[in-house]
């Protein structure tokens, strides 16, 4: 029965971006809830890996590099890469690239804020909340600050596109970001396929296109998503020939509903889909 198999739980966001557990934390839940593995896939960073491995080690729990790039496909894709060298000189490159570029935006979100009364600078989130800012650091401030019931009321009145202290940010090509995953030694994966809300022919057209760029997998078990879609993409996946990964989306407190290993409930990711990414690489 596949449910008595090892499970593992490959998209889980740290501190490093804009997780609200360390990674420290992150592989303590893991290992309680007895999760076979786990991999670290921050937003545009993979600083949180070397201390997650570190408590991995520590604790027996076997931890992959990772990481989550947000990309423009007429839309916003999300491209995760697994086993990828976070020191690869062409992957340090784009990724300080994209912080500089969310600096710039992030600046610009600060001053909106500060124009309208509140007291922050940009200064102060830096060495708050480190290299990587998001706009859910913002929302955090804005909680704190008593302007915002809870994550989704911050985003729905303040950050999300169209919002007053929205500003939009630069993004990398998705064929870029499947290149540099692959040129940092990474597979790509394309990220929550459903949360694009393609059709069936628009998410095969994305398919072909990205394995034009050296695509390898999708994600095809996510916090949300039921046995009917899971299976859907399951078979879509066979059908490219795309290996299949699976995770929650953990990001702590800033998605509460959402725990590590089970997602929203019954997330089930099966130790196989590691096996199968492992097998796979070995062969290339
Ligand atoms: P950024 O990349 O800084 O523009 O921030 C986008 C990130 O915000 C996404 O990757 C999500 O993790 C997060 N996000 C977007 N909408 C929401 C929301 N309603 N509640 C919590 N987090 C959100
Ligand atoms: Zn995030
Ligand atoms: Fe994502
Ligand atoms: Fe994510």
């Amino acid at each position: 029965m596949e449910e008595q198999t090892k499970r593992i739980d490959l998209h889980i966001h740290t501190t490093a971006s804009d997780g609200t557990a360390t990674p420290e934390e992150v592989v303590r839940a893991a290992a309680d809830m007895g999760l076979g593995a786990i991999a670290i896939t921050d937003h545009d960073t993979a600083a949180g890996y070397a201390r997650a491995a570190a408590e991995g080690r520590r604790l027996g729990l076997e931890v992959v590099p990772g990481i989550e790039i947000s990309t423009k496909y007429g839309r916003a894709v999300h491209i995760l890469g697994y086993y990828i060298d976070p020191e690869a000189p062409a992957l340090r490159e784009v990724l300080d690239w994209i912080v500089r570029d969310r600096d710039e935006r992030n600046a610009k979100m600060c001053q909106l804020m500060r124009d309208d009364g509140i007291d922050i600078t940009y200064d102060y989130m830096r060495e708050r909340f480190g290299e990587v800012i998001g706009r859910p650091h913002f929302a955090e401030i804005l909680i704190e600050r008593g302007l915002a019931r809870d994550m989704n009321d911050a985003f729905d009145r303040y950050v999300e596109k169209g919002r007053k202290y929205y500003q939009g940010r630069n993004f990398l090509s998705i064929e870029r970001s499947i290149e540099i995953i692959r040129a940092a030694g990474g597979t790509a994966v394309i990220a929550h396929p459903f949360q694009y809300r393609f059709d069936d022919a628009g998410l095969r057209d994305l398919i072909e296109h990205c394995m034009a760029s050296g695509l390898e997998g999708m994600e095809c078990r996510y916090s949300g998503y039921d046995a009917a879609m899971s299976l859907y993409l399951e078979a879509l996946a066979e059908e490219y020939g795309l290996l299949k990964t699976g995770g929650s989306d953990f990001h702590g407190t800033n998605k509460p509903d959402i725990r590590i290993g089970d997602g929203k409930g019954g997330l089930n990711v099966p130790y196989r889909f590691l096996e199968q990414l492992r097998a796979h690489r070995a062969k290339d």
